[in-house]
């Protein structure tokens, strides 16, 4: 038997200046398509052979403009057109936050225009990230959808395993079934569900209880994405039975999910310390141990900020009168990483901040270069493939370290600051464009806080300015 898979992961943010092109994702094909969706075990102690067509995963990112989406669907439905009479299924990670110029849901419109190719029924397996949006249309034309549990998404690897073993289970013992959703009148941020923190800890829980029962292959619930405005945005539940002779039993544990879940509606809050940028840093400059991690929320590039913000080190630069050891990871300034990876001299005066807005305002300053190197992957983006480059500059006569880069590539892991050079114990304090710690961080970290900040990612859900959504939709509206 024979299985095509494919991968396209964008999340779309609408308040950043810049469009998404193909110059901003990591594309394979062939083998290297294959190797970096690591599924290839699952599918060979199953004796099935694999076709690959397109790995793309550009992150978090903008709007993605039509010219490059168009390149990555229309190469993946050729590839399905040229191999339609032997293919039996199709396994594809498709992440669920896409937007796209003139057209809304990158993720929707691929699976719609499968569909159109191989009709209604060859089984397609999807793996999605709980921060997509989903609709009723899209999950019940797929046969098995599943999204991580985790958040952050450390169980990205095992998902994509567990899915492509229930497809080769469903290409082994063929019958009729299909997904099942609800839609929840609900919307959060990232931050707010975070899975070792309740309430997601017992959905999870919950989810679990449910994937014992015979009846029920996979049950899943997805956060949503809400950084565009667009009417999939919120929270749902899925529910794949097993058979579609259990619909009905199906139906009636999805009414029971979407309920339990409804039902924790108020319980949704940011995990660890949250505090104002001024508290934030009076708290770290006053925390005994080291390393101390603030998370500058506002500019998150994780969930598609542009990482551009110098606001924080702005303030840092005026108020570290305890002189703490300082690093910032990173901010994003190509021409200033131009300017800098040329230099023969140590030490030059920059200009550092893109100046869009006065949140990323230039810096002037006289900077010493201590370190460079190039910015690796994390978690399920492949941790050897290069999304950036970057210069580690000290200010000089100060302890302020910043890692400026020529990406807004994120940096959550210890390995990627191992490649770069840098030891974050070696700092008391490092500032990261994240919004919920990465777990490695926290782990390493003697502390750390969510820095509430303006930028493309602010915290405060209920004062976002939405105009396509589904209403009402709490806690926009006090249902
Ligand atoms: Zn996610």
């Amino acid at each position: 038997m024979k299985v095509l898979v494919g991968e396209f992961v964008t999340e779309s943010n609408s308040n950043v200046p810049n469009m998404c092109e193909l110059k901003d994702y990591d594309i394979s094909f062939g083998d290297e398509c294959i190797r970096k969706m690591k599924i290839r075990d699952v599918f060979d102690k199953n004796n099935i052979k694999l076709i690959p067509s397109i790995y793309a995963n550009a992150g978090a990112s903008g709007v993605i403009e039509k010219a490059s989406f168009q390149y990555i669907e229309n190469y993946l439905l050729k590839k399905i057109k040229n191999h339609i009479h032997e293919i039996d299924g199709i396994f594809l990670m498709l992440h669920g936050a896409s937007e796209v110029q003139g057209i809304g849901s990158g993720d929707h419109h691929i699976l719609k225009e499968i569909r159109r190719l191989v009709g209604e029924y060859m089984p397609v397996a999807v793996v999605c990230d709980p921060h997509g949006n989903l609709e009723k249309e899209y999950v019940e034309a797929i046969q098995i959808l599943r999204s991580y549990r985790e958040s952050p998404h450390i169980d990205a690897d095992k998902t994509m395993h567990i899915v492509a073993q229930m497809l080769c289970d469903l290409l082994k013992n063929r019958r009729s079934m299909h997904a099942i959703y609800r839609k929840l009148p609900l919307i959060l941020g990232g931050e707010q569900s975070v899975s070792e923190d309740e309430p997601v800890h017992s959905i999870n829980t919950y989810l679990n209880t449910l994937e014992k029962d015979e009846k029920i292959m996979s049950a899943s619930w997805h956060v949503g994405y809400l950084r565009h405005d667009c009417e999939v945005a919120g929270c749902g539940i899925v529910i794949v039975p097993s058979d579609d002779k259990h619909q009905k039993y199906a139906n009636q544990k999805a009414d029971e999910l979407a309920a339990y879940v409804w039902s924790k509606r108020y319980d949704f809050h940011y995990t660890g310390l949250t505090m104002s940028l001024e508290e934030s840093l009076k708290y770290a400059y006053a925390f005994k141990e080291k390393p101390f991690f603030i998370t500058d929320s506002g500019d998150n590039v994780t969930s598609g900020a542009t990482g551009w913000n110098t606001y924080l080190l702005e303030n840092v630069l005026k108020t570290n009168t305890v002189n703490k050891k300082i690093l910032f990871a990173s901010i994003c300034d190509p021409d200033t990483y131009n300017q800098l990876s040329k230099v023969e001299d140590s030490i030059i005066d920059i200009e550092l901040g893109v100046g869009y807005d006065e949140l990323s305002k230039p810096i002037r300053g006289k900077v010493k270069i201590v370190g460079n190197g190039e910015l690796f992957g994390f978690m399920m983006h492949d941790p050897d493939s290069i999304f950036g480059q970057c210069v580690t500059a000290n200010f000089v006569g100060t302890n302020i370290d910043v890692i400026i880069a020529n990406t807004n590539w994120a940096l959550c892991e210890l390995q990627q600051f191992k490649k770069i050079g840098i030891d974050v114990k070696d700092y008391d304090i490092v500032v990261v464009k994240q919004g919920y710690i990465f777990p490695e961080l926290k782990a390493i970290g003697a502390g750390n806080v969510m820095a509430l900040t303006d930028g493309a990612t602010p915290q405060d859900t209920a004062s976002l300015k939405f105009k396509r959504i589904m209403r009402p939709m709490f806690p926009i509206d006090k249902i």
